[in-house]
């Protein structure tokens, strides 16, 4: 069976006729290599946009890091990660010149009234666990020291500097009221003293920014940090003369800033993406329509939920689970993206995986064949994500030339969906006609060392904290 492709094969034994219908979802799902050249082309001239005075749908914002790590930094930090599902926070210690580092780390989940209160609510839940961290593991030193924090807060923000950050808006389907427009430091800072948090924060990055960071601490040939998760996105080193709206900061000729592109708000405008049906029916029904077209495309949050839908409408129209009661289904957002992984790694005959996945979540009891018609659209779906995945990627290599190089990528998804690196590195394949006996020259490699690293190392190079360089 092409894994990489079309997983057409998996149909076999259904009548023809039963199944013409999947042409329509095969055309609206498939997207060849001339359309994904097309794509990656607006999508690079979109980042160019980003960088200008004017603006344009893809934010790319200035993270004010201007190097990569140098392998000497010295640091002692906690970091705390607010992603999309969890809040990590970590204590992490680097040490010059061994790349390494060491850390201990505990995870809370964000509770969902969390993700939809109001900002006092979400910065007490997060000064509370950074709080019994820091008890839990005796962290602080001295009463009246403050132990420095780094944040990675993976939301789009407008900064002035690595201490602030203004939200521009909650992506992800967070919802918090009281946020966006204002700066998120202070309000965090804010509840630190509130809740007696012997904490202060020296550095507040993206996790794209933290990604690209710990994999070039590790890696010299990684030019570009992108996550694959709940959401989607990526950053990279631009050089400041490419950056009309930052002309006025008195950067030195050669200097160079990360870029966080914030690029799944790519086409908001809706130029060029092959948005189905149920793509706009998923942007319709987000906490942010018309927002993060791209993201919603490609993105975790989003992938379960557009197999939902598409499951729907086909037993609306008599085609799937017939005479079944699906309202389990109707639950938004109750098909998560491992449940599509966990059924394209099975390949038993009788897919007896994915009946057992649509009985133990959804009391459904599919017959053989509306297993192997769902078994083909999540292939579809999956396969779709995966190469428009690759087209953001390719666009920021475009823009840098960086036509030989390694992105370092982190995220569960990107993790665990079952043969995502494979189709997405097929799709750059295309997309650069590279020959065919030529090894991947952009290569998409799983960051290993986990958030904590890139932001540890955000925060020791903002504190200057290099063996022998101290300020
Ligand atoms: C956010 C980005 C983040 C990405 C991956 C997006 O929704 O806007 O800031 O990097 O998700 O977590
Ligand atoms: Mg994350």
């Amino acid at each position: 069976m092409s894994f990489l492709r079309y997983p057409a094969d998996v149909l076999t034994g259904i009548p023809e006729e039963r199944i013409q219908f999947l042409k329509q979802y095969e055309d609206w799902f498939t997207i060849e290599a001339p359309a994904l050249r097309k794509i990656t082309d607006h999508f690079e001239q979109e980042l160019g946009k980003g960088l200008t005075e004017e603006g344009g749908n893809i934010p790319m914002n200035v993270t004010w890091i201007t190097d990569f790590p140098t392998g000497c930094e010295q640091a002692r930090v906690l970091t705390m990660d607010m992603g999309g599902t969890n809040l990590r926070v970590c204590h992490v210690k680097l040490e010059p010149n061994r790349r390494d580092f060491e850390h201990t780390q505990r995870k809370f989940k964000l509770p969902g009234e969390v993700k939809t209160g109001t900002g006092e609510q979400l910065w007490e839940f997060v000064a509370d666990r950074l709080k019994s961290f820091i008890d839990d593991h005796q962290i602080q030193n001295s009463i009246s020291e403050k132990v420095p924090v780094a944040f990675t807060f993976s939301f789009p923000v407008h900064q002035t500097g690595i201490k602030s950050g203004v939200l521009q808006r909650w992506t992800k389907d967070f919802n918090v009221a009281g946020v966006e427009g204002h700066d998120v430091v202070p309000q965090l800072t804010a509840a630190f003293e509130r809740k007696q948090v012997p904490a202060r924060i020296e550095a507040l990055i993206n996790d794209t920014t933290g990604t690209l960071l710990a994999s070039r601490y590790f890696d010299p040939h990684i030019q570009v940090g992108s996550i694959f998760s709940t959401g989607c996105n990526a950053a990279y080193m631009e050089k400041c003369s490419n950056i009309p709206k930052m002309r006025d900061e008195g950067f030195a000729e050669n200097a160079k800033v990360i870029i966080n592109t914030e690029y799944g708000a790519f086409d908001n405008d809706r130029k060029v993406l092959p948005l189905t049906s149920f793509d706009r029916d998923i942007d319709r029904k987000s906490a942010r329509p018309g927002t993060q077209i791209y993201e919603k495309m490609v993105a975790g949050l989003y992938i379960g939920e557009m197999l939902r839908l598409v499951l729907l409408a086909l037993h609306e129209e008599g085609r799937l689970f017939c005479d079944q009661d699906i309202s389990p289904l109707k639950r938004e957002h109750c098909i998560e993206a491992a449940f599509l992984s966990a059924a394209e790694t099975d390949t038993s005959e009788d897919l007896k995986g994915l009946r057992k996945e649509f009985e133990d979540y959804f009391a459904l009891s599919p017959t053989l064949d509306d297993l192997k018609i769902c078994r083909y659209l999540i292939g579809l779906i999956g396969i779709r994500a995966a190469r428009l995945y690759a087209c953001g990627i390719a666009a920021v290599c475009k823009k840098t030339d960086s036509f030989r190089c390694h992105v370092g990528v982190d995220g569960a998804v990107f993790k665990k969906y079952c043969g995502f690196k494979a189709r997405a590195s097929q799709a750059l394949r295309e997309i650069f006609d590279w020959p065919e006996d030529e090894f991947d020259l952009i290569c998409l490699n799983p960051s290993e060392s986990g958030s904590a690293v890139g932001a540890a190392l955000a925060a020791a190079m903002s504190m200057g904290c290099e063996a022998g360089k101290r300020s």
